[in-house]
């Protein structure tokens, strides 16, 4: 059970099909697979074996998922690392896996060179510099279902990154069970624009449309009017974004003339961050598409999804739990909370990670009885078939004089304010109430509004223990590469 052997497989069905187009060269599936075996044996001369980490830091280009295929075919474990990582943080992935290969680019090498030259078992290569072998080279594919496939650091967006070890049956599972509930078919035409780091772009998107035997249109970066004018010139079926990208989309919207006709476009789907009901509803309107969301995180793939078909996809919602996953909400004392109560999201499944690398206390406290403790918070509709809603991270949860406070709820409320493009709720410590709820807002351009009046706004739809203390305006909030807001930064930023 390999999973760069299962896509092979697939390829060796899809022969001349194109696979992925990026920038505009295509890669048919034959092309592709043969890249994939190149790059691996290219690999076994460098002396790479099963089990060796290879970190891959590059930006986004087609070499970047044949490497990820030819590490993981040969029984190597890949490392996806962002570009933009800085020396200290690189330094940190390259020791903590103890990789045997760091995979880059000269320029990103000049940047970290004096911070990692000291590793002296790592070997470097240049993706530039390297010509994969042509030779047909027979690759062994000696790898079963347990052994792990990659390490994905975690964005820790709170405290030290860790490193998710994720099996070949972890990602087998999530694709297969993904491939079900989107009704993915080798018809289909995914646009790509995601990064390849991540598991949302690479896991998510990239092995669901390989699997699928369907065809990949990929860019390397994301534009929200060549998105719109290649969904209908591509005639795509699927779009994947984050928030982010969905709300830039919209606001592009108002400059097309005419309108896409989107006739083909089956599903967008949105995940690895809340996606807003406004958001939700203006994209209806403006396109008659409802935003398909789910939910996922780099320990356990994909959790849940709300429906393909339309008609079941509520704003807010992540839906219902994918095939083989289960889903339960717990209260502090580890038991099942009362039915629509608020608690933790804890999962079980083939689709949740084997542990954090060399780090069995992390993993040992993630774990309850072979349930993930995902630090979500979360609770289900009993009278929409369980239906899960997502509140925010229990570390974002603020106590104010003993009662909760869920950011979510008022960052709702502050974001139905006509002036306020976004906001973000955090808790800073306070004498008397030990936390109190602090916002930072982001205007919409041109408007100018005080404090007092969003502060009034939000007494007038919320109990007073909810409303912010404080509010803060920011031109922008921190975000990570995937969209997520980054509460830590904000706190530092406001303090
Ligand atoms: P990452 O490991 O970087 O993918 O982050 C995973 C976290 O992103 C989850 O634990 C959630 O807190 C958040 N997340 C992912 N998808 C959603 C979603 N649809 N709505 C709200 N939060 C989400």
């Amino acid at each position: 059970m390999n999973l760069a052997r299962l896509i092979s497989e697939i390829a060796a069905k899809y022969t001349d099909k194109p696979a992925i187009i990026f920038e505009g060269t295509t890669w048919t599936y034959r092309d592709f697979d043969r890249q994939v075996q190149h790059y691996a044996v290219a690999l076994t001369h460098l002396g790479i074996k099963k089990g060796d980490r290879v970190a891959v830091q590059l930006p986004k280009c087609i070499e970047v998922l044949f490497w990820h295929f030819a590490i993981l075919s040969i029984g190597a474990i890949a490392l996806p690392l962002n570009p933009d990582y800085r020396p200290e943080e690189i330094v940190y992935f390259l020791t903590d896996s103890s990789s045997s290969l760091f995979i880059t680019t000269r320029h990103l090498y000049s940047k970290v060179q004096s911070a990692v030259q000291h590793l002296s078992d790592l070997q470097i290569l240049f993706n530039e510099e390297t010509t994969a072998p042509q030779a047909e080279e027979f690759t062994e594919y000696a790898t079963g279902g347990d052994d792990i496939a990659m390490i994905c650091y975690t964005s820790g967006t709170t405290g030290r990154s860790k490193g998710a070890a994720i099996s070949h049956r972890n990602l087998i599972a999530n694709t297969q069970a993904l491939h079900q509930a989107w009704a993915w078919s080798d018809r289909d035409i995914l646009l790509h624009v995601l990064p390849l780091f991540h598991v949302h772009g690479l896991n998510v998107a990239t092995l669901g449309c390989l699997h699928a035997g369907a065809t990949m249109i990929m860019f390397e970066k994301f534009e929200p009017r060549r998105v719109w004018e290649t969904l209908v010139s591509k005639h795509c079926t699927i779009f994947m974004g984050v928030p982010t990208i969905y709300q830039r989309l919209i606001n592009e919207w108002a400059n097309l003339e005419p309108k896409p006709d989107l006739a083909q476009m089956r599903v967008f789907i949105s995940g690895s961050a809340p996606l807003s009901d406004q958001q939700f509803y203006q994209f209806e309107k403006l396109t008659g598409f409802r935003i398909l969301e789910r939910y996922g995180m780099t320990e356990t793939g994909m959790n849940a999804s709300n429906l393909i078909t339309p008609e079941h996809r509520q704003a807010k919602s992540v839906g219902f739990p994918l095939s083989g996953v289960e889903i339960r909400i717990v209260n502090a004392d580890g038991h099942d909370v009362d039915v629509s109560q608020v608690g933790e999201v804890w999962i079980r499944g083939a689709n949740v990670f084997q542990g954090y690398w060399q780090m069995p206390e992390k993993t040992a406290e993630a774990f309850v009885d072979g349930w993930f403790r995902t630090g979500d918070l979360g609770f289900q509709d009993a009278n929409d078939n369980n239906r899960l809603y997502l509140v925010g991270r229990a570390k974002e949860l603020i106590i104010t004089g003993g009662f909760n406070v869920y950011p979510k709820e008022v960052e709702n409320v502050l974001e139905s304010h006509e002036s306020v493009k976004e906001s973000a709720i955090i808790g800073l410590p306070d004498q008397d109430f030990g936390e109190k709820v602090v916002a930072a807002i982001a205007l919409k351009d041109g408007m100018n509004i005080s404090p007092e009046i969003l502060i009034e706004h939000c007494k007038g739809r919320l109990a007073s223990y909810k409303c912010p203390k404080q509010i803060f305006f920011v031109t922008e909030l921190p975000r990570n590469a995937m969209g997520k807001i980054q509460k830590n930064i904000l706190a530092q930023q406001v303090l």
